[in-house]
């Protein structure tokens, strides 16, 4: 534990996280149906499926496995327990990152508190979740300019990234959800080209995505999308503008002549946070998410067509 420091590029959600000196890694805190789904994961998906069509792993941060810190107080018995994942952001420069919680339905009839049901229905029927099925937690992006109001964001002049906290979420509506996803992709000085580029391939993303919910039987509430790319231009130089898809495992990595080792990933969209999740064989697919994802496919073709 004590080669582990602070993990300081959250886009949303709760503090606690930690990473490694080289910051390959991500450690979360965790409750138990966490650590269930990613187990579940592991086991139950294994050559289960095509090896050409996407599945829910491939979606999903690489689970290294489970750390137990134990209590060293005394003063209370418990211990926390974090899943160890693979940090997404590994191989970015200056990335621009943007959570987005999914489902109109926020919370697992099967496991939550009559409290905490009411204020997530409260939630849901004030913003974009209940109306569109999904709603921006916050995003970390480069301060290039924004006329955003200050009680939405804060700036760190050290490293000139600006956080947007959940209030500006949570006040966006179905007529200016829009303009809050450009505002994503508006925060770099990369070129005009490089923009067009990325809207369309978040969009593909999004739709191979949704097909793989489709084949899926899962229940994720409030579960997120990562979406992450990288706003540094002369990495997109590097390596010829070429952003995949899908980052392949086995060439996600190549060498420069000084043997130095460089991620190939320029963006990347990924689901994230299991804490309510849960698989559901025999079930069929999430309605409740892929309501949310058919929603941002509509918002992101009209964001790749306005672009041409
Ligand atoms: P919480 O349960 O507190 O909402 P999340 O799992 O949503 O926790 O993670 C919180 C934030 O941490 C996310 O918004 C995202 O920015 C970041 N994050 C989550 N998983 C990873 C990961 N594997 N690599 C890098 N960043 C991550
Ligand atoms: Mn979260």
């Amino acid at each position: 534990m004590e080669n582990l420091h602070k993990f300081e590029h959250q886009a949303a959600g709760h503090e606690g996280t930690l990473t490694d000196e080289d910051e390959y890694l991500f450690f979360k805190p965790v409750l138990k149906q966490e650590i269930d789904f990613y187990s579940n994961l592991n086991n139950q998906l294994a050559g289960s499926v095509d090896d050409n069509e996407l599945s829910l792993k491939d979606w999903i941060p690489k689970y290294i496995g489970l750390l137990t810190e134990n209590d060293t107080t005394g003063l209370k018995k418990e211990n926390i327990n974090y899943v160890v994942l693979e940090n997404l952001l590994r191989g970015f420069r200056k990335p621009n990152i943007m959570d987005i919680k999914l489902g109109k339905i926020l919370y697992d009839e099967q496991t939550v508190t009559l409290g905490k049901k009411e204020r997530l229905i409260k939630v849901s029927n004030d913003t974009t979740s209940g109306s569109l099925g999904f709603r921006i937690c916050g995003m970390r992006v480069y301060n290039y300019s924004t006329e955003l109001d200050h009680s939405y964001m804060e700036l760190d002049e050290d490293t000139n990234y600006i956080t947007i906290n959940k209030f500006y979420g949570r006040s966006r509506t179905i007529d200016n959800i829009d303009e809050a996803i450009d505002l994503f992709f508006s925060m770099s000085n990369l070129d005009e080209k490089i923009k067009h580029k990325l809207a369309a391939n978040f969009l593909s993303r999004l739709q191979l995505l949704y097909n793989t919910l489709l084949d899926s039987e899962v229940r994720m509430y409030s579960s997120s999308l990562l979406f992450i790319y990288e706003t540094d231009q002369s990495r997109w130089e590097f390596l010829d503008y070429q952003d995949d898809i899908i980052p392949d495992d086995i060439e996600d990595e190549i060498l420069d002549e000084d043997e130095t080792t460089y991620c190939k990933t320029l963006s990347r969209l990924n689901l994230i946070d299991f804490a309510h999740s849960r698989f559901t064989p025999g079930e069929g697919p999430d309605e409740n998410v892929l309501v949310g994802i058919e929603n941002l496919i509509r918002i992101f073709e009209k964001e790749k067509n306005c672009n041409k």
